[in-house]
This record gives structure tokens, sequence and C-alpha cells, in this order.
């Protein structure tokens, strides 16, 4: 595919586990491109030989993709080589090496071609059971107590599916946290192996997923994606609720302007809303 042409860089999606997930396009791009840029070469290799496609590779991980992006840029644009891009597993970019490499080379013109396929987040997604209406995704938690428990924090009145990547080892320490600041009858679901031999998908309120962890160590083994369900619809009625509340304690003590006045202060609900609730009350007592 050499030509005075810019080449193409293809982001190809590879199986999280089970070869035979790869797409009959992802093959036919890897015959077709005249160099992989590969998160680790010999795992890369592997892929390549099972299809028997024999191809020039380059390494690009996360601590050498900044210097590689000139390289890679440099074969697209001067060699006018096509590219693909492919990570250990699923989707490169995807808590996987490669952003820089797009954003280079769609800031200097070159086409970058999609080559979609397997994700966890969202092959776990698909199988969880929870809300696939509006979901986010959040990579992978801090490996610290404290600054995980922060994130989490942030992420406590979330109403959509929330998707987490997480490492065996802290498996049973993030339920604990997600339980800490989620509360333990909040549920989730673990979503291990997927697409391989021993994949499970275990749905159950975090403090059950806990016990279960603890008490089955043999199954905190593996690849693990985290998807715990959003945050219960706000209670709609708080500001009703909370407003008439606060103005039936203070109507007590007050003239109903002062009332209406100091409602509005504490919850926040407009002085007008207030004003005609307090009539209403005020009427009905
Ligand atoms: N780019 C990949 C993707 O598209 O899903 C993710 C790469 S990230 C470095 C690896 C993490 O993805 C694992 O630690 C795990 O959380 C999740 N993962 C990858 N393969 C998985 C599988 N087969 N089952 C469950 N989780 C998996």
């Amino acid at each position: 595919m050499h030509s005075n042409k810019i080449g193409t860089l293809y982001v190809v999606a590879t199986p999280i586990g089970n070869l035979q997930d790869i797409s009959l396009r992802a093959i036919e791009v890897l015959k077709k491109v005249d160099r992989v840029a590969a998160e680790d070469t010999r795992h890369a290799m592997q892929l390549l030989n099972h299809f028997s496609i024999n191809k020039p590779t380059l390494s690009l991980h996360e601590f050498n993709e900044r210097e590689r992006v000139g390289v890679l840029l440099a074969y697209l644009q001067q060699q006018g080589e096509s590219v693909a891009l492919v990570s250990d597993a699923g989707t490169p970019l995807i808590s996987d090496p490669g952003f820089l490499v797009v954003r280079e080379a769609k800031a200097v013109g070159i086409p970058v071609v999609p080559v979609p396929g397997p994700c966890a987040a969202i092959t776990a997604l698909s199988v969880s059971g929870l809300a696939t209406d509006r979901f986010i995704f959040e990579g992978f938690l801090p490996a610290k107590e404290e600054a995980r428990r922060q994130r989490l924090t942030l992420l406590r009145h979330e109403k959509r599916t929330l998707i987490f990547y997480e490492a065996p080892h802290r498996l049973l320490d993030t339920l604990q946290s997600m339980s800490t600041v989620f509360g333990s009858q909040r549920k989730a679901v673990v979503a291990r192996e997927l697409t391989k031999v021993h994949e499970s998908v275990l749905a159950m309120d975090l403090a059950a997923l806990i016990a279960w962890f603890t008490s089955h160590p043999d199954q905190q083994r593996g690849e693990i994606v985290i998807l715990v369900t959003g945050a219960e619809e706000e209670k709609q009625h708080a500001k009703e609720v909370i407003p008439k509340e606060a103005l039936a304690i203070l109507l007590e003590e007050l003239p109903l302007k002062q009332a209406v006045a100091l409602a509005s202060k504490i919850t926040g609900e407009r002085k007008n809303v207030l004003y005609e609730l307090a009539l209403s009350m005020k009427g009905n007592a």
C-alpha cells in the first residue's frame, strides 16, 4: 500500500478473550496494512500468527506513546503507509493506549478509520441486566483507598449505570469502598472473564457481592468489569416535601411572609411557590 498518498490509520478492535470474536473486517484490515502498532508486540504477534498474518509491528504502550507519535505519523504521512493500531484486548484507546496518536493524526489530516469490535465495558453492560439507556464509563478507579473513595463520592448521586474496570486483586477493596459510599444495598454486577471459559456475571447488592467474593476467593481472579446501578431517582418530591415541612415548622413561629422568605433560603425553592403553598396550608389549618 505504499504510495505518495497519505496513509490511513485504522483503529482495530480485537477479541477480549475469545479469538472467534475478531471481525472479518479486522482480519482483512490487518492483512492489508503495512504495519501494526501494538500495545505489546509479542501479544499482537500471537494474534497475527493465529490468523496467519505476517506484518512488521511497532510497540505503542503507555510509557512510549508520546515519543512514538512522531514515528507513527512519519510512517503515515511521509511513507504513505497504512497502519493498524491494536491493543492487547478489545477496543484501543478504551483504558488503553492510542489517544495521543489518534488525536495527532486527526490534527494533521491523516484519515483515521474505526474497525469496531469487542469492548469489555459494553459486553458487560449488555448482559448486566442494569439500565442500558444511559450509562457512564469510569475506567479504572484510583488504586489508593482514599483517592478511590473520593472518586466514588463524586459519583454518589449519579443516576446513570456506572461501569468500572478493576484488577482482580483490588476487587474486594473496591466493592467495600463502593458499599461504604453508595450504601450496601446498591445493586451491582461483577462480570468476570467475559467470552472466556470461566465467564461469570454475578448480580447482587454490594453487601451480598462482598460476602460472596469473600467466601469464594478462587473467584477473585481474572479480568473484571464492575457495574453499579445508578442512584435511585433522587426523590423528585424532595423539593415539594422538604419545603412543605420547613414551611410548616416556620409558620408555627413566624408571620407568613417571614416564614416563606426563610423557607426559600433553606430549601432553595422559589418564594412565589412557597407563598402559594403557605396560603394553602394556612387555608387548610
Ligand atoms: N481496551 C479494552 C476494552 O475495550 O475493553 C480494555 C483494556 S483495559 C487495560 C483491561 C481491563 O478491561 C481489565 O482489567 C478488565 O477490567 C477489562 N476486561 C478486559 N477483558 C475482559 C474480559 N474478558 N472480561 C472482563 N473484563 C475484561
